[in-house]
């Protein structure tokens, strides 16, 4: 089977949108061409429109969304000052890694893995943060955390918010609920293959910068005079100019479709599926009213993989015989869950079907 035929349900990259794959046909641009500048602007609105944010500086970074990571942490913490990160998967586990890097004093909130955390604990954990950071949807376990209630009593902490799996494919309203620092990435919900890392920044993380990022790449108060078309351009770098228009024509498909009606597709795929395998007899891994619908975390039914075969190969199986990449578990689940994606384009009933048929096919 063609690779161009896979069926893309792992925790990312999804298929990506028919109109994306077009957009990188268009003919190269410089990437100071004033038609680019124009294109660039249009795309970070359009950004605005899914972060649901009036934020200036919300634009697309030129690197993955681990850049984007980099990036919101290194220009508001300084050594010594203090981060509360919740951790309950692997992506909590790099923040803390990133402000640990950066001298920064972490104060874990941990939850168990397939569990969310609870906002209240994040809020208690210390008197006086600089930053409270946590992932809205970890991609590792399939868990929702919730946001409103930290954007809510985050008092004069800044709050920065890992949205790679759940921007585009839940809710998320990065002004109403107070979010300070925001990040993702193309290859999920918004249907676009990995290279970007959409960024937005409210005016109060501005005035909240350390003085001198420990990176130029990733330093934000230049990229905001290049985002806003500042006369300097110190950020001057040669932007992935068919990443941007790739961008920039995912965001066009979401913004037609409608975010809400883009978001109520994810939720119905993600019940369908959930429904499914638990029909099959499979049992759900991810905290009940906490299941991400563009992310199915699952236990693999060990006692059901075909004679001689270990759970690798039915993922194997299932890539070779229908062209379908599932995902397996990671850290202290791995061999243990599969995650199921079920984002952007591949966010379709018929894909949801297909899987379940397979998965009914070569189990016992
Ligand atoms: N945060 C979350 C929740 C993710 O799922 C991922 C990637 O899967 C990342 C951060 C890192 O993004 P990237 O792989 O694009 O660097």
């Amino acid at each position: 089977m063609a690779h161009s035929d896979r069926l893309l349900m792992g925790p990312g990259p999804c298929n990506p949108y028919p109109e994306v794959i077009e957009a990188f046909g268009r003919p190269l641009l410089g990437h100071l061409d004033p038609e680019f500048i124009d294109l660039l602007d249009e795309t970070n609105d359009r950004l605005r429109a899914v972060f649901l944010t009036a934020n200036a500086l919300t634009f697309p970074m030129s690197a993955t969304g681990s850049a984007g990571m980099e990036a919101t942490f290194c220009n508001v913490l300084a050594p010594g000052e203090v981060v509360v990160i919740g951790v309950n998967g692997v992506f909590g586990e790099r923040m803390c890694d990133v402000a640990d890097r950066l001298g920064a004093e972490v104060v874990r909130v941990d939850a168990e893995w397939g569990q969310a955390i609870e906002p209240q604990r994040m809020l208690d954990a210390h008197p006086g943060p600089k930053v409270i950071a946590i992932v809205h949807a970890e991609t590792s376990t399939g868990v929702r955390n919730d946001l409103e209630e930290i954007g809510a009593g985050k008092g004069d902490a800044l709050f920065l918010v890992d949205c790679v799996t759940s921007l585009a494919g839940i809710p998320l309203e990065i002004d109403a609920w107070g979010v300070d620092l925001a990040y993702s990435g193309t290859q999920k919900c918004i249907g676009v293959p990995p290279g970007l890392s959409p960024v937005t920044v409210s005016q109060r993380a501005i005035e909240g910068f350390v003085e001198r990022s420990p990176s130029w790449y990733l330093d934000l108060s230049m990229i905001a005079d290049y985002v806003a078309g500042g006369s300097t351009r110190a950020y001057h770098h040669t932007a992935p100019i068919s990443m941007v228009y790739a961008l920039h024509a995912g965001l066009g498909v979401i913004l037609e479709e409608g975010l809400g009606n883009a978001q109520a597709r994810h939720r119905a795929c993600g019940e369908k599926l959930q429904l499914g395998l638990q029909e099959m007899g499979f049992e759900l891994f991810a905290q009940e009213g906490h299941r991400l619908p563009e992310l199915t975390s699952v236990r693999i039914p060990l006692d059901r993989l075909p004679e001689g075969m270990g759970e690798a190969g039915v993922r194997r199986l299932l890539l070779d015989r229908y062209g379908i990449e599932i995902g397996g578990g990671l850290g202290p689940v791995a061999g243990q869950v599969w995650r199921i994606g079920c984002m952007g384009h591949t966010a379709r009933p018929r894909n949801v079907t297909l899987l379940l048929g397979a998965l009914a096919e070569i189990l016992l």
